[in-house]
């Protein structure tokens, strides 16, 4: 055929004027949010082995994070902490750790998760190992691995908006015989940032990777932050997203509580329960890529067309 020529010219003449044309069409389309590449960073982080605190693991994973972060965010903030364990009888030293894109914006939205994993897993089936603490892919990475894919599209992309991403400590350290070793990092977080304008509204995400994941609405972000519920929600329905379901099933109480309790709107993502929850089957192969894209591509979408903005 003698067409060959003459087509590969088109094409490049077409090509040119898209080149040209293409500043004219506004900003380039926003890099997009890859569940694949989430699934990287739950495997990046259990590599590591349990981050329970006081562990090897747990040092190692938040170097990772802070460099991380440091390699994409304008602005990163640590903060060294500690909390003492009765039933180790020692105090552990934990790490917050938070990123700030666009960090002059004054109008924030803070995203957060959990990145230490539980020092026991006391559900396990075995008893004998009930001791030993847990992986934590879906409880602790998965979070986290969203958190980290959300970093990579901001750098490339910077939201319209303040966004922080907070990575919380020692969220699992809480047992029944210390209640007080719920969430502490986002105790220390709220602690430590009062003094400072408060975000807009907080979302928590926690246990959000498994397969045939289903989001619920969480009681306590239902009965006390139920405007951002409808906003998240609203936003997932507008992307079809079957995993996001609209009724209450349970009241869980996990990082976003010491927010809603300063006065912070705030909500949490969570699947709760899930059957291997505190055992030694939270391991990476429960994890499914789609489950992490759908919350991350929510998240991606919440920040990028901030519409709470108009009301
Ligand atoms: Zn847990």
């Amino acid at each position: 055929m003698s067409s060959t020529r003459s087509s590969r010219f088109r094409l490049g003449a077409a090509l040119l004027i898209a080149a040209f044309l293409l500043p004219s069409c506004g900003r380039p389309a926003a890099s997009s949010f890859e569940g694949q590449r989430a699934y990287e960073w739950v495997l990046r982080q259990t590599a590591f082995g349990p981050r329970a605190p006081g562990t090897a693991g747990h040092d190692s994973c938040f170097a990772l994070l802070d460099a991380t972060m440091r390699g994409l965010a304008p602005v990163v903030e640590a903060d060294t902490f500690h909390y003492m364990v009765p039933s180790l009888d020692r105090e552990v030293t934990l790490f917050n750790l938070v990123a700030r894109f666009r960090p002059e914006a004054t109008q924030r939205v803070l995203l957060g998760a959990h990145w230490d994993t539980r020092l026991w897993a006391d559900l396990d089936r075995d008893p004998v190992r009930r001791g030993e603490p847990i992986l934590g892919a879906n409880d602790g990475a998965s979070g986290v691995a969203v958190l980290l894919e959300l970093a990579r599209v901001l750098h490339d992309f910077n939201p319209p908006i303040g966004v922080d991403l907070a990575f919380f400590d020692g969220e699992d350290l809480g047992t029944d015989q210390d209640p007080n070793g719920w969430f502490r990092g986002a105790k220390q977080y709220v602690m430590r940032h009062a003094a400072e304008p408060p975000p807009i509204f907080v979302v928590v995400i926690d246990m959000i990777g498994r397969r045939d994941l289903e989001l619920h609405w969480e009681g306590n972000s239902y009965e006390r932050a139920g405007n951002i519920v409808d906003l998240v929600w609203g936003v997932a329905r507008k992307m079809n997203l079957r995993q996001f379901r609209s009724d209450v099933r349970v009241f869980v109480y996990d990082d976003h509580i010491p927010f809603l309790d300063a006065g912070i709107p705030a909500i949490v993502l969570i699947q709760f329960p899930f059957p291997e929850w505190h055992t030694h089957d939270d391991v990476p192969a429960i994890i499914d890529p789609e489950s992490l894209e759908a919350v991350g591509r929510v998240l991606h979408r919440l920040v990028s067309e901030p519409t709470f903005l108009d009301n």
